[in-house]
């Protein structure tokens, strides 16, 4: 049996997620062990800039520590937590685990491949686990668009729409800031992203990308991006933040059906083809004219049915994070994926500045 203490640098608003989710309950005992014994997860202390953010750590009872020097130093500490902006996270990263840590880096992991290879360089020097927050894996549902894809519930898929809308433009904090690695590119496609590369095994062929700035000159405020897989599915991420009226998280089109999941709670159903026979419509008056095409199919046709239901635990992460350390699994994040995706991201930097589709893997 260990007790792993975890550290935090920079307890914003992630840093506190991470606090929270760490304390809440004696979640992790009996998880990880496999022998008998019982290992568990705290938090021991956390560093923040912000005198304020250091009076909220004591007043939840942890230790603060006054300097960066401080925390790392401390032998207690097994683990570090990088929950800064992004453009530190590289410097942060690699001082930790030159003080011999294990280090969980908030995404996105960093500003590109090169800053990437050089933290995962210092890990295998330092003999560490760093491990990435790709947390959005554990998303339920990511997890049941993945589920319809994976079982062919639609059939062969040929075209998936994942999206993510909101009207509050981004936030008025670093993340509207081009030198603090701001833009909704590094912030909510990363997940996005991670999500498409996770879910459709192919390669990548051709990348369209739009960026937008409605709200933000700076860095783009929402884009679409248009990925084109090797078997030649499309798959389209978008994110908006200007956008009044959401479109559905996600719409998945197979050959026998379709899908919508509408939000982040998974409502929603698919319509699947029961008897492909019938194909004769009725058709449809409009204001100005007639359509066959257009004409909705009778229901002796079709079946309308509930999603799939699909169960995570974000908790998992944590899990897998000590058992990597403990030598007993390997990382569910593993650091490949993650390059895979800071590579598309550049490439998709690259569409969208040049206006023109570019080629990718
Ligand atoms: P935030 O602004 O709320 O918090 C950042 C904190 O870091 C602040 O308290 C700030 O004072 C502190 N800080 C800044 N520089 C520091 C330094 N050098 N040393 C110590 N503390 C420092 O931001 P946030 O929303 O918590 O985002 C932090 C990170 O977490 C970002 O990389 C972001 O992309 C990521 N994030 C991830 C998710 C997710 O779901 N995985 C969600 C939100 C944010």
């Amino acid at each position: 049996m260990k007790d792993f203490n975890l550290a935090i640098i920079g307890l914003g608003g992630m840093g506190n997620w991470h606090r929270e989710l760490i304390t809440s309950g004696t979640w992790f005992a009996g998880t990880t062990t496999g022998n008998g014994g019982i290992d568990h997860l705290s938090v021991c202390g956390s560093y923040d800039i912000l005198e304020e953010r250091q009076q909220f750590a004591r007043d939840k009872g942890l230790r603060v520590y006054a300097s960066l020097e401080e925390l790392l130093a401390d032998p207690k500490v097994d683990i570090v937590l990088v929950a800064v902006p992004n453009d530190m996270h590289k410097s942060l990263v690699i001082k930790a685990l030159e003080a011999g840590k294990n280090v969980v880096c908030e995404k996105p992991v960093a500003l590109n491949s090169g800053e990437f290879q050089e933290m995962i360089d210092a890990s295998k020097k330092a003999g560490k686990v760093f491990a990435v927050h790709q947390n959005r894996r554990w998303d339920e549902d990511f997890l049941t668009a993945k589920k319809i894809y994976d079982e062919k519930l639609l059939g062969e898929v040929f075209r998936i729409e994942s999206r993510v809308h909101g009207s509050r433009g981004i936030p008025g904090d670093w993340r509207g800031m081009p030198e603090h690695g701001g833009g909704m590119l590094l912030d909510w496609g990363v997940h996005l992203l991670d999500q498409a590369l996770l879910m459709i095994p192919g390669k990548v062929k051709k990348i369209y990308a739009g960026f937008t700035n409605i709200t933000n000159e700076l860095v783009e405020d929402g884009f679409t991006v248009e990925l084109t897989f090797d078997n030649g599915l499309v798959f389209i991420v978008e994110v908006g933040t200007n956008n009044f009226i959401n479109l559905p998280r996600w719409y998945i089109l197979g050959r026998d059906g379709t899908a919508q999941i509408d939000n982040f709670a998974v409502e929603g159903t698919m319509v699947r083809i029961t008897d492909w026979s019938k194909n004769d419509a009725v058709p449809i008056r409009t204001a100005a004219g007639l359509t066959k095409t257009m004409a909705p199919r009778t229901k002796d046709t079709i079946k309308q049915e509930p999603l799939p239901e699909v169960k995570s635990d974000i908790r998992d992460f944590y899990r897998n994070i000590i058992a990597t350390i403990l030598g007993r699994e390997e990382l569910k994040v593993s650091l490949d994926s993650v390059m895979r995706n800071m590579k598309l991201m550049e490439a998709i930097f690259k569409a969208a500045k040049e206006g023109k589709p570019v080629a990718f893997e």
